[in-house]
């Protein structure tokens, strides 16, 4: 029985869940959030930390867009640190730890006061597909009802046939205590949508009671707490202090001694796990010259005496975990309140997508999260957005909204996904984006939301502050363009420029690294817009010189995206393609030259036989 029609539902209330209802729904239409449970909606898996590096940029990506994972972290932070600080803006990551209660407590609160998005309480356990036009038309939940919806979005992430390992032991989980959602991969299976298995793990969380700190580091947060959101001005919670531990050659004998009773060693394992952040018995394995190995105990919340280890993360067995646990520093009487496990689950090949993140093969169906092949909260709720985004813009009849790699870190996550697929869980870095210059964290919003706003989605109280903030860097810069100063006379605020007898202007002048807003407000009477505008005229005249050689890069880039592909190319017909490098191109259907030179394979001498047809096509048309 059909009870409800919406326009857009998305299954799923984890990172990319909510962050494509509230999407969807900021859109203006009709959506609906499936789900298990309402009280796990916004729930951390794993660690309680949001940002870092690469991965703190996605998040003030979304946040440009009036997403709501920036706000919600800004709520419940406990340690805002800044990681690489001592580096360029461009590759400083803004992170924080989370208290886990109060992350789930404020992203629910948002998402059920959300205007045009309902939730529901009720798994889904079937998609309805009308199979004559390969698209999905709605699907069935486990209280047997069915629903109608016009766009389909699934956010379900390490759920589909989730197998949890503890040493020999195997539990049927999505996570810990939470049932695996099944059936639904392979119906899709059944569209030849490629799905594979890949994995990750958890450390064992620890009672801070039991834990030893007198002898241990102890790592402080920031005394100037850089925020996620553009809209956020003041800490919301006490900070916290995170102690520091390492394991050492004890810990890794035990490890060495039981390595072929790690789910991971022994073989029931089958999936690939994520190369940046490997289990400790992997970090054993592959680095056996290192002779210890950093942990950091973060507390999981103000109220909570539950300690993640992270650096940790296991599949040996319980018994082996807590002696592992006893030779390390500070952990010697520690109680071990839930071991730590890896998990195993089904995710679909991305370049099964398009830009949009609707898969190519069944129409309507878009997919977002943990499920393409990614891993980790940001990359998982960047896709989110832009699935939720444009699932709407498709009910809405309007154009699709692609980010590209020269505009922002998701659209390099999505085009690195969609052409290259994953051959390993997939995460964020700030070395995957060749614009990173211009791609800052800083800059988000310069870059991103007045993309927004143009689609109407983002909210009358960001766009004002945008605007506003917009206008008075405008201000700013135009003041300092036009106040000067002599070599002498910057000589003497201890300004060192070239003694040429050349006046220069404010805005050359601060484009010194060593020139702040301070500096120049000692030497001209220049209005203060407040400490975000000075922050970003800064950065940006900082960095002038080498936006102004990137912004060539990123012409040409430009240039080869603006050749698109026919869809109904003949690869088949083109000769000098290899077989191999055809069937890439037909696989992935590149939309643009630029995206076909990058698939991997693709060799230059192919790039000019495809662009003569490209040509030739375009001759046809045109005649
Ligand atoms: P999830 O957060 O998994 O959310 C899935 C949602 O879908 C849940 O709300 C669930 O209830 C819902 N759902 C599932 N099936 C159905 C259904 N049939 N009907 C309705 N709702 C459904 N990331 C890292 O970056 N580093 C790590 O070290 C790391 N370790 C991890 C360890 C473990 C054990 C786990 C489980 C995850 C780990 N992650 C790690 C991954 C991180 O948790 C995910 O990347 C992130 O949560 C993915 O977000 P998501 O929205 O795609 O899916």
């Amino acid at each position: 029985m059909t009870t409800a029609n919406y326009d857009v539902v998305v299954i799923g209330g984890g990172h990319a869940g909510c962050e494509a209802a509230a999407a969807s729904a900021r859109l203006g239409v009709n959506t609906a959030l499936f789900t298990h449970k309402i009280n796990t909606i916004g729930e951390m898996s794993c660690n309680p930390a949001i940002g870092g590096l690469g991965k703190g940029h996605l998040v003030r990506e979304i946040d440009a867009l009036d997403g709501v994972m920036g706000v919600v972290a800004d709520k419940s932070g406990i340690q805002f640190r800044l990681l690489n600080r001592s580096r360029g803006p461009a590759v400083q990551g803004p992170r924080t730890q989370s208290d886990r209660a109060l992350y789930k407590e404020h992203m629910q609160k948002i998402l059920l006061n959300y205007k045009n998005l309902k939730i529901v309480a009720d798994p889904v356990i079937k998609f309805i597909f009308d199979n004559i036009e390969n698209k999905v038309i709605g699907f069935k939940c486990q209280s047997g009802v069915e629903y109608k919806c016009k766009q389909l979005i699934l956010t379900t992430g390490t759920f589909l046939n989730g197998l949890i390992h503890i040493g020999e032991t195997q539990i049927p989980a999505g996570r810990y205590n939470e049932k695996p959602s099944t059936g639904l991969s392979e119906q899709l299976t059944k569209f030849k949508m490629k799905i594979g298995r890949l994995k990750t793990g958890t450390p064992p969380r620890l009672d801070g009671n039991t834990i030893n700190y007198d002898e241990l580091e102890m790592q402080p947060a920031d005394d100037d707490p850089h925020f996620f959101s553009f809209l956020s001005n003041k800490l919301c919670n006490k900070q916290i202090k995170c102690g520091m531990t390492y394991t050492n050659n004890s810990v890794h004998k035990i490890i060495s001694d039981n390595i072929s009773k790690s789910a991971m060693y022994s073989g029931s394992i089958k999936g690939v796990g994520p190369r940046y952040c490997p289990a400790i018995e992997d970090k054993i394995v592959k680095f056996k010259e290192k002779e210890k190995h950093q942990i950091f105990l973060e507390p999981e919340g103000l109220n909570d005496n539950t300690i993640y280890p992270n650096g940790i993360s296991t599949s040996l067995p319980e018994e082996v975990q807590a002696q592992i646990l006893a030779k390390i520093k500070g952990l010697e009487h520690v109680v071990m309140k839930r071991a730590g496990y890896a998990i195993e689950y089904d995710y679909v090949d991305p370049r099964e997508l398009k830009e949009t993140l609707e898969t190519k093969k069944i129409h309507c169906l878009f997919l977002a999260g943990q499920i393409n092949g990614t891993t980790g909260y940001e990359e998982a709720a960047a896709q989110g957005l832009m699935a939720g985004i444009n699932a709407a813009l498709k009910v809405k009849n309007k154009t699709e909204f692609v980010l590209d790699r020269s505009t922002s870190y998701i659209g390099v996550m999505i085009d690195d996904l969609i052409t290259k697929g994953v051959s390993e869980p997939y995460r964020m870095f700030t070395s995957r984006a060749e614009y990173r210059l211009t791609l800052r964290a800083d800059n988000a919003d310069q870059r991103l939301t007045d993309l927004g706003i143009k689609i109407g989605l983002v909210q009358e109280d960001r766009k004002k502050l945008f605007l506003k903030k917009k206008s008075n860097i405008v201000k700013l810069t135009g003041v300092l363009k036009k106040n000067f100063l002599s070599p002498n006379e910057a000589n003497k605020y201890d300004i060192k420029i070239a003694k040429d007898g050349v006046k220069r202007s404010a805005l050359e002048v601060i484009g010194q690294r060593n020139v702040s807003m301070a500096k120049i407000r000692q030497i001209f009477n220049t209005p203060f817009y407040g400490v975000e505008v000075d922050r970003q005229v800064e950065i940006d005249s900082h960095y002038k010189g080498y936006l102004n050689r990137q912004s060539q890069d990123i012409k040409s880039f430009k240039k080869d995206e603006a050749v698109t592909i026919p869809e109904n190319l003949n690869y088949s017909l083109m000769s000098g393609l290899s077989n191999e490098i055809k069937s890439k191109l037909v696989n992935i259907k590149p939309k643009t030259l630029g995206q076909a030179m990058r698939i991997d394979g693709v060799t230059p001498a192919s790039i000019i036989i495809l662009l003569s047809h490209i040509k030739r096509s375009q001759k046809k048309k045109s005649a």
